[in-house]
């Protein structure tokens, strides 16, 4: 699959992720309830939460965390030990990340998979317990609730970053555990790896990383040659889908 945007939408419609990682009852869930109602007051972007749950979950019941979530997220997934939830069978973080478009992903939970996959994000600390979340790529260190909401927001919004998956491409000069563990330190910003770019090739459910040079001839290039069919007009963004290569 071969996805366009132009460079004016990339920030707009680039999918980035973060993570929030504590102990039980160290505040998450009111935390990322607090972040969805602050951006919500000042930018209408499409947001996704995903929770792990270690316990068979209810949804949308008033009270429960998913009730909680729907009222400022377009989409909550609660991913519990025998399936996700909107998905019919249990998936890991990876694949549950790549069936969506969201702009904004906030990952609670999976602290294993965030590590794995390099996905930045906040610890909360209660009393003393959940010090040892702690890693290279934690952004913000939460204690006993006691956070400024605006500060927390921005921190989300400058910090968290398109999915790498891993790829170690090398073309923003590092691997991408390093590259992530530059753009929490505020050395180095999101954009800065290929991923952002607005040309994304998949095949076989697998992102291929380009570099801008490469990324630039082949949009222009498809652009250039639909452009000049009838029905096109400065679009705004743009999917070719081949299902089977002859
Ligand atoms: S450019 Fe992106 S995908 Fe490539 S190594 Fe850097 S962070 Fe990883």
């Amino acid at each position: 699959m071969i996805d366009i945007l132009s460079n004016n939408t990339r920030e707009r419609d680039k999918m980035r992720v973060i993570g929030v990682i504590g102990l039980k009852n160290s505040g998450k869930t009111t935390l990322i309830c607090d972040i969805l109602k602050e951006i919500k007051k000042n930018n209408n972007i499409n947001i996704a939460i995903i929770k792990h749950s270690s316990h068979d979950v209810k949804i949308d019941k008033e009270g429960t965390d998913s009730y909680k979530f729907k009222k400022y997220a377009n989409i909550s997934i609660i991913s519990d030990v025998n399936r996700t939830i909107f998905f019919y069978d249990k998936m890991d973080l990876n694949e549950i990340l790549s069936k969506l478009d969201s702009q904004l992903v906030i990952i609670e939970g999976f602290k294993e998979q965030l590590k794995k996959l390099n996905i930045p994000k906040i610890v909360m600390i209660k009393d003393g317990e959940g010090s040892e979340l702690i890693d290279s790529h934690t952004l913000m260190v939460i204690k006993d609730m006691e956070y400024n909401i605006g500060d927390v927001v921005k921190n989300v919004l400058e910090k968290s970053i398109v999915p790498t998956y891993n790829l170690n491409c090398g073309h923003c000069g590092y691997i991408c555990k390093e590259f992530v563990e530059k753009v929490v330190k505020g050395n180095l910003s999101w954009d800065q790896c290929v991923i952002s770019e607005g040309l994304e090739i998949t095949v076989n459910g697998k992102t291929i990383p380009l570099n801008p040079f490469v990324s630039n001839i082949v949009k222009n290039t498809i652009i250039g040659l639909l452009s000049s069919l009838k029905g096109v007009d400065n679009p705004e963004s743009l999917t070719i889908k081949i299902n089977k290569m002859l």
